[in-house]
């Protein structure tokens, strides 16, 4: 048995594709499609499908973690720094915030702005809550009370900001020199 038609070959070429089928199916397929140019753009066809539906899960799952890294580094960044808020340590938030958002846009790039907008809510209802606990806050000012963490989530956010931008254009500068 030397051929097969191109409906044996059809159903042979996943087993051959998922490396089961036997060696004597690989060789009928492999003669058949040396000989028969519509089966061998199935065969192509089929592994095209494969790679890219490989590279998509590769890719998804590599997204999914960089995502968790970047929460990690959101929480992370924002515990240490307010924590050190309104103390001593306070001066080291001009370093550790361009360092979160170096950071995230190492690993994130474009899709690093994510981290940047968790931060500015993370650390704005941090102030919010914090002056609520502390009575700072006042209902019968309301619009002042509720600008006033403002302040620190600006400034915290704009220092991640200038470290996302820092990255930014050593990122570009890199490239072109590369190119
Ligand atoms: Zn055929």
């Amino acid at each position: 048995m030397n051929k097969i038609s191109c409906d044996i070959c059809k159903d042979l070429i996943p087993l051959v594709k998922d490396n089961v089928a036997s060696e004597d199916s690989y060789n009928l397929v492999k003669k058949h499609i040396d000989e028969c140019n519509k089966c061998k753009d199935l065969f192509d066809e089929n592994i095209e499908v494969n790679q890219n539906m490989n590279d998509e899960k590769v890719i998804s799952k590599i997204k999914s973690q960089l995502i968790l890294i970047a929460l990690i580094l959101v929480i992370l960044g924002s515990v240490i720094g307010l924590g050190l808020s309104e103390s001593e340590g306070m001066f080291y938030n001009i370093l550790i915030m361009p360092i979160i958002g170096i950071l995230a846009y190492s690993a994130l790039r474009k899709k690093s702005y994510i981290v940047l907008l968790s931060m500015f809510a993370f650390i704005y209802l941090y102030h919010l809550i914090k002056y609520m606990i502390d009575g700072i806050f006042d209902k019968s000012q309301l619009v002042s009370s509720l600008m006033a963490p403002l302040l620190w989530t600006i400034l915290y956010s704009g220092l991640c900001a200038i470290g996302m931008l820092i990255a930014f254009l050593l990122y570009i500068a890199f490239k072109k020199e590369n190119k």
